[in-house]
């Protein structure tokens, strides 16, 4: 970690500021923290790898003693939980080398880690609406500077979307220490990992950011109240008014996979006390982005309308700038390795490839299928324009296929 991430940090539990404990094991190298112990009054709390740890659940607290007796190594593997002899030197040959991709290190964490499907994570429709949101309310508040903070990001693909729009540089904060240090390396390069718990106090300052944000993981948390509070408290600093997003959270009046404990959507805006929070249904937003935009967040979805929607996105602002049309089809610089979309079964055709969607099971196709609304069944890609690809152009006869997916602009060794 960086150390003038100290700035925004605070104890979940006292508030107070974190200071490295100078007295202590820690292993620093100019302005980046390895690995050491932070204190407040209340508690002391282990940086592994890089990471600060703010939380007490049981693998922190044993980190933390491994670190203070000068044994990070031995924290490292607490904190990916890695008991296994035979698979923590796996992962740990993995870890060293250079040339890991995203996929062999999550293979190594074992088959219980990441549960599938984040290969097609980039081109599948949750990602591809949230992505959208982020960039339009983020890219609004944060237009004259300020920072974002992606809570319980998970393994960053969408703080990837903060790259380039927050400055400094995001932080992404959750509960597994595997995720966010995954997505400082592959997914999110340079933002500033947390490892915390979502269901208590956020460890940052009042006004530590402008923008926080939070998808695919609120109807999971129980202490829903306290979150939004927390994320009202973020943003809540001088100069421009800043905005809370919470993207793809589960809808109370209608099931759905892997359900959470949901609200309905006026329990959702029940949770507001101090910003006006506008609700909409993820189905119109997602209609948006596939007909290549404006999204419109100056649209106000009927009750019946957000009630049948099984996924809603809550924008929470006072600026007027943000709940209005978007253009989406910004065209944006590269950031990783411009690839085919691993959906697609790619064949040899002389000069050509010939590209077929191919599900990798049924079960994906089932919650993913909106997919198709995008992704054509086949394509057919010319060689001289794959290999244009490999060089980092996207030649103006591919624009289309990048436009709807089949051609992604990957993290750098993602598979
Ligand atoms: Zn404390």
């Amino acid at each position: 970690m960086h150390i003038a991430t100290l700035d925004v940090l605070r104890c979940p539990y006292c508030g107070g500021r974190l200071e490295l404990v100078t007295s202590l094991f820690s292993r620093r190298d100019g302005d980046e923290i390895h690995d050491g112990i932070l204190g407040c009054q209340c508690c002391v709390f282990p940086i592994v790898w890089g990471v600060p740890v703010l939380h007490l659940l049981e693998p922190s607290t044993a980190a933390r003693d491994q670190v203070q007796a000068g044994r990070p190594d031995l924290a490292r593997r607490t904190m990916f939980g890695l008991e296994d002899e035979s698979q923590a030197v796996r992962f740990e040959a993995a870890a060293a080398s250079e040339s890991a991709t995203y996929r062999e290190l999550v293979d190594a964490l074992g088959p219980t880690f990441e549960g599938g499907y984040f290969l097609y994570r980039f081109s599948d429709p949750t990602y591809i609406v949230a992505d959208a949101v982020v960039r339009a309310v983020a890219g609004t508040v944060l237009r004259n500077g300020g920072r974002a903070v992606d809570l319980c990001g998970g393994s960053g693909h969408l703080t990837r979307s903060l790259l380039g729009i927050s400055n400094p540089s995001p932080v992404l904060a959750d509960l597994y220490f595997a995720k966010v240090w995954l997505a400082r390396r592959f997914t999110a390069p340079g933002c500033e990992p947390i490892c915390c718990d979502g269901n208590a106090p956020a460890p940052f300052a009042r006004g530590a950011f402008r923008f926080a944000m939070c998808s695919d993981a609120f109807q999971y948390i129980w202490t829903k109240r306290q979150f939004i509070g927390e994320m009202a408290r973020l943003i809540d600093g001088p100069g421009e008014p800043g905005a809370v997003l919470i993207s793809h959270t589960h809808n109370e009046r209608t099931w759905s996979p892997s359900h959470g404990q949901p609200l309905s959507p006026d329990g959702y805006r029940n949770l507001f006390e101090t910003l006006e929070p506008r609700v909409f249904g993820e189905a119109g937003l997602f209609a948006d982005v596939v007909r290549g935009g404006p999204l419109d967040l100056s649209r106000r979805d009927a009750d019946d309308v957000l009630d049948r929607d099984p996924a809603l996105t809550i924008i929470a602002t006072s600026r007027a700038d943000v709940l209005r049309r978007h253009a989406t089809a910004a065209p944006r610089e590269r950031r990783g390795e411009l690839r085919i979309n691993p959906l697609y079964a790619v064949a040899e055709d002389g000069d050509r490839l010939q590209l077929r969607l191919t599900f990798p099971s049924d079960d994906y196709e089932q919650e993913y299928g909106a997919c198709r609304q995008y992704l054509p069944d086949s394509a057919i890609i010319e060689r001289t324009a794959a290999r244009a690809l490999g060089e980092g152009r996207i030649p103006p006869d591919l624009a289309e296929l990048a436009r709807r997916r089949v051609i992604l602009d990957l993290p750098a060794r993602y598979y």
